[in-house]
């Protein structure tokens, strides 16, 4: 089959769109839609300049959609002097995996002359996750722990860079699925949450003085051309699932799309059309309410100072509970 735009030969077939491109256009279609989402989320202020400039720091673990991302990022800013970028890597603690994706992280980091930082949760809270899925003090999965420490870092380490903006990685698949995830939940409030989610998702240690922004420039791209672009780049993704990952339902909500994707081509972008709208219904009632800003709440966890709704913050705690066994 040729590209839609040359007389090249295609190598990929979008179903939802009809649009056949060879890796050019297909590259110059991907690039288009994360330039336009950034143009659309404003993520660049007027109030920046080189005198005042932003600074962006991108969750990098190596995985394709963290690569991307940051290659995609850097070809677009890296000579405009408004945007400065840090990339960070967490590095959990899990033996044969995150050693490799860091390999990874280094490479990518130094071709693109990027600062790069690492933190690692040994160093941060004495633990490894391979010892936490091991003693496993909560009976959670693996994912419940490792999720709340890496916000930790990611915020902390945010904040303590400067950060004007936090960025990652997540493609379509990512957010149609955590979209589908809420609302067989019934999670409200989760849903209300995803209508700051260009500019914003709350967590413990943002409070209203230090709250950093979120985005998601990638989220208008599926995982496969994500995975595709890696591929036609050849940008040094680490492509391994990790040995703990927990997330059944997540699975099981993953393969329903990709079936209904490949049924109803479209449904994962009308997935996020419709909770978009549906997201912002939700959060300005939680406003009107009076219930949606956690922000007000905030106050010092005892142990780490983190802003947090509790007296002693869910990471310190899970720590406290790893550590004490
Ligand atoms: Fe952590 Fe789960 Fe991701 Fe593994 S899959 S790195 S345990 S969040």
């Amino acid at each position: 089959m040729e590209c839609d735009k040359c007389d090249r030969d295609a190598v990929m077939h979008a179903a939802y769109s009809g649009g056949h491109l060879c890796e050019d256009h297909f590259c110059q279609s991907v690039e288009k839609r994360v330039r336009r989402r950034i143009r659309e989320d404003s993520l660049v202020p007027r109030s920046a300049t080189p005198e005042n400039p932003e600074t962006w720091v991108i969750g990098l673990s190596g995985g394709k959609d963290s690569v991307v991302l940051t290659s995609i990022l850097d070809e677009t800013f890296n000579n405009d002097p408004r945007i400065e970028m840090i990339a960070l890597t967490i590095h959990e603690g899990i033996e044969g995996y995150r050693d490799a994706s860091l390999d990874a992280c280094v490479e990518l980091a130094e071709d693109l002359d990027l600062r790069h930082e690492v933190v690692t949760y040994e160093d941060e809270f004495d633990l490894k996750m391979d010892d936490v899925v091991e003693k496993d003090p909560e009976n959670m999965a693996a994912c419940a722990y490792c999720g709340v420490f890496r916000r930790d870092l990611l915020s902390k380490y945010a904040e303590e860079y400067g950060a004007t903006k936090l960025l990652t990685g997540h493609n379509l698949d990512d957010e149609a699925q955590t979209a589908l995830m809420n609302i067989l939940e019934g999670d409200v409030r989760q849903v209300a949450k995803h209508f700051d989610a260009s500019l914003g998702s709350f967590d413990e240690r943002g409070d209203s003085d230090h709250f950093i922004p979120r985005a998601k420039p990638l989220r208008d791209i599926p995982e496969k051309e994500v995975a595709l672009y890696a591929h036609v780049k050849n940008l040094p993704a680490h492509i391994t699932e990790c040995p703990h990952s927990s997330e059944a339902f997540r699975g099981e909500i993953q393969q329903l799309l990709l079936n209904l994707e490949s049924n109803h081509p479209g449904t994962r972008h009308s997935i996020m059309a419709g909770y978009e709208e549906l997201a912002a219904i939700a959060a300005n009632e939680y406003r009107e309410d009076g219930e949606g800003d956690e922000q007000t709440n905030l106050v010092e966890c005892e142990r780490c100072g983190a802003a947090t709704t509790r007296t002693v913050c869910r990471k310190c705690k899970l720590v406290e509970a790893v550590n004490a066994v």
